[in-house]
């Protein structure tokens, strides 16, 4: 099969969050027996020494936005092994020179303008996919524009799959922008097609990418269920079971090339993590744990005392809970634990409050708090820690518990979306007890962060040989993308009709 995605983000070269990890991840794991292709907007931040044998595919491809024709160059590489295009645009307002891949004031106009210039390369380059495969709100308008346009020009694709990675960003904007692509706006203010439920003027570009695309998944069973309630839909539920024969929740996986504690090249003591039933293996986890956090207390200046170690390592968004991992450190620090935050933030009112907090604790040397992106500490930081904190208000699938669950460190996650289809609480879940890997909690308040974080506290304290039974339990699951993947190739067959 012949699968192209097109996408706003893709690790290494590109990485916001999850999705960078979700399409680097599937690609790979598909490009074993099937063509792949990646398209994505050339970032003045693409790091050079990701990007092998980088050449120019196309000199010019000339895309009429409005009255005006800008000139756009198509470049190629390999990312990883993954053959990758980028789209390069000379228009004047430099719409992927901006030193950030998020957060302009035009990013819809950005992105639009992505996915017109991505159909334009397939179409000029005379390319013919089985699959085009979008993914959130910056590429969902690639299923309207090839179904009503580019499918007319002759572009051929056998069909489009569109994943939600994130229901809350759906992106609004008045018709204009539609009809400035070569799409009539005024005409899809319709309920069957884009109109938003909450601005009857405006188009909502993420419900066309439901609406108008062969087969829709999102990222976990639990969060394709939530976002069929009123509660969940964020304004779509009706949209989304209005179209539940072809949506689907299938679970991300991981990279186990990137995310493997046997080879990571950023621990101070690699570990092999398979066959882990033999007591000489979980021996020598334990020791190289333990070394990594030795290095990694020693590094971030914190106490090399041994106590139990709890991180998380997140974007701090309201998404993902900050208040409560603000109130599950100080619960930890109060316990007699160590914590390890290492979030990037984005709003400057949520930087200012972790900075205070990091001002006011600033002589406690069993916590350390990084603002900022950093991905060798966030490998050292899984292969370190005991537990990780995950209190999210909802997670569409989440990888931080799988990457912790894979290196060992015990997840204490709130019961939502991919995490409740993840993570099974060793008291209270309905898994068999061999099967259990975490603490869970169901609501988002501090109440459940103690009931999770306490339970976990006393069991390191008191119970070791239960711990590390948890902590085994936890490594043995599969997160790999082979399943996954799979499942996507389901999806895509029956998308394309070719079962
Ligand atoms: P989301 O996509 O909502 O941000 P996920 O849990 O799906 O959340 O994926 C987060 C990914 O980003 C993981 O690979 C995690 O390790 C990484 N990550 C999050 N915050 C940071 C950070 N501050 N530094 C390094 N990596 C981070």
């Amino acid at each position: 099969m012949y699968i192209v995605h097109i996408a706003s983000e893709l690790a290494p070269v590109a990485k916001v969050g999850g999705l960078a990890d979700v399409v680097h991840g599937l690609s790979k794991e598909l490009a074993k027996e099937h063509q792949v292709e990646i398209i994505l907007p050339k970032y003045d931040g693409l790091d050079p020494k990701h990007l092998k044998d980088l050449h120019i595919e196309q000199k010019e491809l000339w895309i009429t936005e409005g009255a005006a024709h800008y000139n756009n160059t198509v470049w190629s590489a390999q990312v990883d092994g993954l053959k990758t295009f980028f789209i390069e645009a000379h228009g004047p307002r430099t719409y992927f020179n901006r030193g950030k891949i998020y957060g302009c004031v035009d990013d819809i106009e950005r992105f639009l303008y992505f996915c017109k210039a991505a159909l334009e390369h397939l179409l000029k380059a005379g390319k013919k996919p089985d699959i085009l495969h979008i993914h959130d709100w910056p590429t969902a308008l690639i299923a309207p524009l090839y179904k009503e346009r580019y499918s007319l020009l002759g572009l051929k694709a056998k069909a489009i799959v569109f994943t939600i990675h994130n229901l809350r960003h759906q992106e609004k904007c008045p018709p204009q922008l539609l009809t400035s692509l070569g799409l009539p706006g005024e005409n899809y203010l319709t309920k069957d097609k884009m109109q938003d439920p909450f601005f009857p003027k405006l188009i909502n570009i993420l419900k066309g990418g439901i609406v108008y695309a062969d087969g829709v998944t999102t990222v976990s069973p639990t969060y394709e269920k939530e976002i069929k309630t009123p509660e969940g839909g964020c304004g779509l539920h009706e949209v989304l079971l209005e179209s539940q024969s072809k949506l689907k929740g299938i679970l991300n996986g991981i990279d186990e090339t990137l995310w493997n504690p046997e080879k990571d090249p950023h621990l101070i003591k690699q570990y092999c993590t398979h066959n882990i039933d033999n007591p000489k293996k979980l021996e020598a986890i334990l020791q190289a744990k333990e070394e990594n956090r030795k290095h990694l207390c020693f590094s971030l200046n914190m106490s090399q005392e041994k106590r139990p170690l709890v991180a998380s390592v997140t974007r701090l968004v309201l998404q993902k809970g900050p208040d409560l991992i603000l109130h599950g450190l100080l619960k930890t620090l109060e316990k007699g634990g160590q914590f390890i935050l290492l979030g990037s933030v984005f709003d400057p009112a949520m930087e200012e409050a972790f900075e205070e907090v990091k001002k006011t604790l600033s002589q406690n040397k069993n916590i350390s708090i990084r603002l900022e992106n950093d991905e060798s500490l966030a490998h050292l930081i899984f292969a370190s820690a005991d537990m990780f904190l995950i209190p999210s208000i909802f997670e569409p699938c989440g990888l931080t518990q799988l990457i912790a669950l894979r290196y060992g460190a015990v997840p204490l996650a709130r019961l939502t979306g991919g995490l409740a289809d993840t993570v099974f609480d060793v008291d209270t879940s309905s898994k068999p007890l061999d099967q259990r890997n975490g603490f869970t909690f169901e609501f988002p308040d501090s109440q459940g962060v103690d009931w999770a974080l306490g339970r976990a506290l006393e069991c390191w304290k008191k119970d070791q040989p239960k711990w590390h039974t948890i902590m085994q339990q936890g490594m043995r699951y599969d997160f790999s993308w082979k399943n996954s993947a799979a499942e996507y190739l389901k999806v895509y067959r029956s998308s394309a009709r070719l079962m």
